[in-house]
């Protein structure tokens, strides 16, 4: 049986990738400090033999016994109000983070694999993001510390490719959503849902005309795992590329949970990328990839996930204050 290691583990994408991994017959060493992850997204794999769960955040020394044929790092926060929220933090585990993961990748002669973003193309001048484009990102404004974190990320992957040979992988996401988002995680499609399921307007930030291309997770852990078992070593775009406008998304969700609510306009946080659509002619190429999940069935499925909630998720409120605190005007 294979052995993998994955960081980030309790988290939305990375719960999703124990249980496919679990599926394909591998023995699964799960990582996570639950900052942000939460272990309800594992835990009906803890009565399996073949799952381990560690408590422990990567940016420390990491120690794993045994064999590992794989590590995928993908302990980071990942939505904009978690990382304003935890910067260093968020620094840390790009930084010091990947450097342990590739440091037991080498004592273990693994393959790793980084789960880098669409943040590393910041506010993209180029449409839609081919790999190959080398972004835009303000490093000293508030996306900076994750979209840097990234950059830093592959950066120090692709070094230990040339300099080690280490076996990498550099997968790029985009915008992903499914089941196990938290709520109340600040990101756009768990904001819309919870204000429609509270009853609330949905606030849209700025005039709604940024867009956005969401992939479902399902989808996403295919491409993942697709590139993981190739031989490609630099970055991979996998997204959807059916982009949306925010103001348009926002419509779908009014449509979707048949609420009477309608939309309010916030002021646009610093930074926030105006147009964001992955080029996927990579992944297809390489891979054979391309999504399955069309948004309105993926939409469909998540949402009935939000419904099935305790009604007290609904109502945990988390970072309100800072909320306020981010925002500027444009
Ligand atoms: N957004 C919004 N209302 C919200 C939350 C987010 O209009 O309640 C916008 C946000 O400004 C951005 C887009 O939705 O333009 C996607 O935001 P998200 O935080 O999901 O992720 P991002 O793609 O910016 O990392």
């Amino acid at each position: 049986m294979k052995r993998v290691l994955i960081t980030g583990a309790a988290g939305f994408l990375g719960s999703h990738l124990c249980d496919r991994f679990i599926a394909e017959g591998y023995r699964v060493v799960a990582m996570d400090n639950l900052i942000t992850g939460d272990l309800k997204n594992i835990e009906h794999l803890f009565p399996l033999e073949q799952f381990e769960f560690y408590n422990h955040d990567v940016s420390k020394f990491i120690h794993v016994s045994g064999e590992l044929d794989y590590i995928l790092h993908f302990a980071s926060p990942a939505s904009p109000i978690d990382y304003l929220k935890i910067p260093i933090q968020t620094l840390k585990v790009g930084s010091l983070g990947i450097h342990n993961c590739l440091g037991l990748a080498m004592a273990k002669n693994a393959r790793l694999m980084i789960a880098s973003t669409s943040e590393v193309y910041g506010d993209p001048q180029v449409h839609p993001q081919k790999e190959e484009y080398w972004g835009h990102v303000n490093p000293v404004g508030p996306r900076g510390v994750y979209d840097e974190a990234k950059r830093f990320q592959e950066a120090m992957t692709m070094a230990y490719h040339t300099y080690h040979g280490l076996e990498t992988r550099i997968v790029r996401i985009f915008n992903t959503y499914g089941p196990r988002m938290r709520l109340n995680d600040g990101r756009v499609l768990p904001a819309f849902i919870g204000q429609a399921l509270r009853g609330e307007d949905l606030t849209v930030f700025g005039d709604g005309s940024q867009t956005r291309s969401f992939c479902y997770v399902d989808d996403l852990v295919e491409g993942i795992y697709r590139l993981l078992m190739s031989d490609y070593a630099h970055p991979v775009n996998v997204g959807n590329p059916d982009e949306i406008t925010i103001g348009d998304f926002a419509e779908e969700i009014i449509k979707l949970t048949g609420t009477d609510q309608k939309v309010i306009y916030k002021d646009l946080p610093k930074d926030d990328p105006t147009q964001r659509q992955p080029d996927i002619t990579k992944a297809r190429e390489i891979l054979g990839w391309e999504p399955k999940v069309s948004r309105s069935e993926g939409l469909k499925i998540t949402y009935d996930y939000f419904k099935s909630l305790p009604e007290e998720e609904l109502y945990k409120k988390e970072h309100k204050d800072f909320k306020d605190f981010i925002r500027v005007k444009k």
